[in-house]
This record gives structure tokens, sequence and C-alpha cells, in this order.
């Protein structure tokens, strides 16, 4: 199959929505990442998912809307807290867990009982679905890649297993949707995102963040290792460390290269590094495009320690995963 990339616009955007409307699949531009997305009505569409990604069948996708006032097309049992979450975050980085609607298959829900909504924010990804249906979108990638943040992204991992590519230019977020549930006893955040628990707590009264190991079947897409580059990759507890093992790499005949936020040149001296700049926001936004760059140059990664609060705790949740939890 050739996999064309085209600029998202109102033309093809009607020619997505077609695509979509067959039980084809588009691959389209959302503020987190890129979402490859069938109609998630469709099973035989969304089965097509799993199939271009290799995708585990048991790693649920995220249904996402063009209003959250479509919400009951898709979920049941919707308690107040989604439309007082709604209102705050809807269109935005939030994925929430609600009781599944009888019309969504289940080969979107993973088997399960409960399904995941999102309203992204990008114009484009929302033209989409309301031109066509509501989308079902895991990210754009290879299974257990790092998620796309381009087109082109999306294009090197995808080319030839799906039609197209809609370009709406980078993700501004540049991780993955902050995902709460909220068929729990306590609103819980399965996983972190630019969505943080502080801003959370400003509509609910209580949040907790899930840690621990995945029992219930509910969430079963937390038990896979994501966002993983193709090189060897480990996180530095402290600016020391990221040196030495720096160091060390080369004395082993490596060409490592370092991802830090900033730092005096004096500190990098002549070794390799990428700069994702100061800000919290700039550090989600670039991490994925600079470990997808540095795979394809380098062949050892050393990733800074960002902290744990925050969208830094957000970043740094993925960039754990990617580095299988290695650390020095
Ligand atoms: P991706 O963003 O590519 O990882 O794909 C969607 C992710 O959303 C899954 O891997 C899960 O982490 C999450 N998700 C989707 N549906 C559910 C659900 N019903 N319960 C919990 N988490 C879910
Ligand atoms: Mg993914």
């Amino acid at each position: 199959m050739e996999t064309k990339i085209v600029k998202a616009s109102n033309k093809s955007i009607a020619e997505a929505a077609n695509l979509i409307k067959k039980g084809e699949l588009v691959a389209f531009p959302t503020e987190t990442v890129y979402g490859l997305g069938a109609n998630a009505f469709d099973e035989n569409a969304v089965a097509k998912i799993f199939e271009a990604k290799g995708r585990p069948q048991d790693n649920p996708l995220i249904v996402h809307l063009s209003s959250y006032k479509d919400v009951e097309k898709v979920a049941k049992d919707i308690p107040d807290a989604f439309y007082a979450l709604a209102k705050k975050f809807m269109p935005g980085p939030l994925t929430v867990v609600l009781s599944k609607g009888d019309s969504v298959p289940y080969r979107v829900t993973a088997g399960g009982e409960t399904v995941a909504v999102r309203v992204p924010k990008k114009k484009w990804a929302r033209k989409l679905i309301a031109s066509s249906m509501p989308l079902a979108a895991p990210s754009a990638n290879k299974s257990k890649h790092i998620s796309p943040t381009t087109a082109k992204h999306t294009y090197d991992d995808l080319n030839g297993l799906i039609p197209m590519v809609l370009d709406g230019g980078p993700c501004e977020v540049g991780i993955e949707s902050t995902v709460l549930d909220l068929t729990a006893d306590t609103p819980t955040i399965l996983r972190p995102g630019y969505v943080t628990e502080d801003m959370l707590l400003k509509v609910l009264h209580s949040v907790v963040t899930f840690s621990g190991k995945i029992k219930i079947a509910k969430s079963p897409g937390m038990k896979y290792t994501h966002y993983a580059p193709k090189v060897y990759t480990v996180v530095a507890k402290t600016r020391e460390s990221m040196l030495a093992e720096y160091d060390r790499a080369v004395s082993e005949g490596k060409n490592p290269v370092m991802i830090l936020r900033t730092a005096d040149e004096k500190v990098v001296k002549e070794r390799h590094h990428v700069f994702l700049g100061k800000k919290p926001s700039d550090v989600s936004k670039n991490i994925y495009a600079a470990m997808l760059a540095a795979e394809k140059v380098f062949d050892e990664i050393i990733i800074e320690n960002f902290g744990e609060k925050g969208l830094l705790g957000s970043v740094m949740n993925r960039v754990e995963k990617s580095a299988g939890h290695k650390e020095v």
C-alpha cells in the first residue's frame, strides 16, 4: 500500500473522512502525539489498527470525540465529575475512563467494560471526527516504539501500512494524554500527562495516582512498555553520573548522546548533546523528537533526570519506560 502524507486542509480532511467511513485507517495530528484512527464503531476497521501497529490485542484504544457532548454515544452511567472535567479540560490532553456504551465493540476496549474517551484540542483532529465518526486511536507508531510528534515520524514507522497521514504540524504537548479512571472509587490517574494531579484537584475533591502492579482487567494497556528508542537508553540520576556514563560509553568505542534541559557549554564540552529547553512545556514538546532523532545517529542515549513534579514528572514517567528503568 502506498502511504501519502497530505497537509491538513478542508479538502484533505474530506478525503480522510471518506477513508474512515470506508473502514480504512488515517493517521492524524493531535496536540499530544499523532494518532492512528479508525471508525470506533467498525470492528473490522479497528482490527486494522492492531495489525498495522503490531499491537497486542489486549491493549485498549482511546475513543476520540469532536465534542464532549457526544460522550453518551460511546459511554453510559456517566458521573457528574465527567462533565465538571469536560468543562475545564475538553478539548485538551485528558482522557477519561468511563463505563463502556453498548455501541462500542470490545475490540476497542480490549474486552473490558470500560472505555477511554478524549476530545483532542487540535482543530484538524476535531474536524476529521466531526466530518466522519468517533475515532478509536492509539499513537501512530509501531508497537513499543516512541510515539510520533510529527507527520514525518509517523511516516517513518507506518509507511506502506496505511493509506494516509494528515500533516498538521508538530504536536504542541508532545507526550500522550493523562488517563484518569472515573470508574474507580476515587478518581485515579492511570497514566500521568500534561494535565497533572494538581490541575485535576481544582475540579475534583480527591485524585490518586496509580502505582504498582496491574492486576485489574480494566486497565490492561498499562502493562505494556511503550516509548522505547531503538538504541540502549539510560536515565542519569545526576549531572555527574551523566558525564561519567558518557565517558564510559566513549571509552568502550560507542557513540553516545546526552539529552538534557539546558546546561552551560562548559559542562557538556565536546560531548554530543541535545537541549530540550528550560520550560517544562518545552521539555514535554521536544522529548520524543529528540529521542527519535538520536536513535538514528547515536548508539546510546543518556537522559537527564527531570524530577518527579508536575509535567516534568509526567515526562519522566515516559523516559523511565524508554530506558526500561535502567539508571546510572
Ligand atoms: P496509547 O495512547 O497509544 O498508549 O493507547 C491508548 C492507551 O490508553 C492505552 O495504552 C491505555 O494506557 C489507555 N487506555 C485505553 N483504554 C483504557 C481503558 N478502558 N482503561 C484504562 N486505560 C485505557
Ligand atoms: Mg502508544
